[in-house]
C-alpha cells in the first residue's frame, strides 16, 4: 500500500512542517493552497480566459470590442443620414 503524501508546507510561526495529508497530485494540503488551481491551469477554461482579459478593466468602455461596436453604430448612423439626404 502506498503511503499518502504529507504536506510540504512549513509553519511561519514554529518552522515545523505541516502534518496534514497533501491533496491528490499536489505537494501541499488543502489549507496550504492544495485546492488552488495551478497558475498555468487558471486561464485554460473559457471563464478563466474572460476573467484574465477583464482583470485590468474598470468599465470596459475602452475595450477593443466596445470601440469596434461604437464604430459600427456610428457608421450605421452615417449611412442612414446619407440615405435620408438622398431622398
Ligand atoms: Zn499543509
Amino acid at each position: 500500500m502506498d503511503t499518502l503524501p504529507i504536506c510540504q508546507a512549513k509553519s511561519k510561526q514554529t518552522g515545523r512542517r505541516c502534518k496534514n495529508f497533501a491533496v491528490k497530485n499536489r505537494a501541499v494540503c488543502h489549507i496550504h493552497g492544495g485546492k488552488t488551481p495551478r497558475y498555468d491551469a487558471r486561464h485554460k477554461t473559457e471563464a478563466g480566459k474572460i476573467r484574465q482579459k477583464m482583470g485590468s478593466w474598470k468599465h470596459g468602455l475602452r475595450s477593443k470590442e466596445a470601440i469596434e461596436e461604437r464604430k459600427t453604430i456610428r457608421n450605421m448612423i452615417m449611412q442612414s443620414k446619407n440615405f435620408l439626404n438622398e431622398i
